[in-house]
């Protein structure tokens, strides 16, 4: 079981003057559990999560982001040392905090030429491994073995598949993986020959970040506004995914919405409310649908005595 942990986070952005936009977040998140984060417009949602990607245009100025780990989290094989299972993703770079099993979604880039989904998922899964190994490599022996890694490289039986390194996940079988994953999630298998966002429709794009947390298998993934622009069937199949993420793999799912309605497919076990750069108030799928019925104006009201 892994956990993540959101302590008294405050952060603001770079500038001079930067204003203060997350004035102490708190907030909890552990594996095969549904969080749904809702909250007004510019009240902080995004920049958090962004915060919990390494995003460079904010500073943290108090609190701690923790993630812990159990043994089983990376496998059964993997063992977890004591002295390795908190981590402050903030003192950590994106790609460590993706190893670590915390995905936070695409960062889109611009179309990039001859990239198909099944390499780009593929590089992404081998790095995160390699990443992994990195990390919890002993300290011992440090500057050995930087050579010999190369030479271990070696060729699948098929040249056209490329050097393989040792510990990396070759073309064929990650075939097999893919081909699993996209039948978890029911997607069409021509997404994955297409090029990278070339043409992806806003939906397909929605798709293909849960695509690639069914491929990473995080332990925690935050996912913000995955449901904005959605049309109703394109929202239920990417929530069917969602659910499958946690059903099948066990991901604890933060999830960020400014409307209820995905949480009609998605069904949070937890509702957390943030006004102000805080999370002021938190319960059960209830408090989504009493949001639905009388917006934010009675929590600001609760919180703060006024509207
Ligand atoms: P939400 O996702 O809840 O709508 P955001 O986190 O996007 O809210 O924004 C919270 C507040 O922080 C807003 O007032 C926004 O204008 C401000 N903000 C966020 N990022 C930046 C930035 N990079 N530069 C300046 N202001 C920012
Ligand atoms: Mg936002
Ligand atoms: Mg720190």
């Amino acid at each position: 079981m892994a956990r993540l942990e959101i302590k008294n986070l405050h952060a603001e952005v770079n500038e001079e003057d930067g204003e203060q936009i997350l004035k102490g977040v708190d907030l909890e998140v552990e594996t095969g559990e549904i969080h749904a984060l809702m909250g007004p417009n510019g009240s902080g949602k995004s920049t958090m999560a962004k915060i919990i990607a390494g995003h460079p245009a904010y500073t943290v100025t108090e609190g701690e982001v923790l993630i812990h780990l159990d043994d089983g989290d990376f496998g059964e094989d993997f063992e977890i040392p004591e002295d390795k299972r908190t981590w402050d993703l903030l003192d950590l770079e994106p790609n460590e905090r993706a190893a670590l099993g915390v995905f936070l979604g695409f960062q889109y880039p611009a179309e990039i030429e001859g990239v198909t989904m099944v390499n780009f998922l593929r590089t992404a899964l081998n790095a995160k491994l390699e990443e992994r190994e990195e990390l919890f490599e002993e300290d011992e022996g440090e500057g050995e073995g930087e050579g010999e890694v190369e030479e271990e490289s070696g060729y699948t039986t098929s040249p056209m598949e490329g050097p393989v390194d040792e510990g990396e996940i070759g073309v064929a079988e990650f075939q097999g993986l893919l081909r699993e994953k996209m039948e978890l999630l029911d997607m069409d298998e021509r997404f994955a020959t297409r090029y990278l966002n070339a043409g992806f429709s806003g939906g397909e794009k929605k798709q293909n970040e849960v695509l690639q947390a069914a491929i990473l298998e995080p332990s925690i993934a935050v996912l913000d506004e995955i449901d904005s622009g959605l049309d109703i069937d394109r929202l239920q199949d990417v929530s069917a995914g969602i659910n499958a993420l946690r059903d099948e793999q066990g991901t604890g799912v933060l999830q960020i919405t400014h409307y209820q309605r995905i949480l009609d497919y998605v069904e949070p076990d937890h509702v957390h409310i943030m006004l102000d750069g805080k999370v002021v108030k938190s319960g059960g799928p209830e408090l989504a649908e009493e949001l639905e019925d009388k917006g934010y104006d009675w929590v600001r009201e609760e919180v703060y005595g006024t509207a």
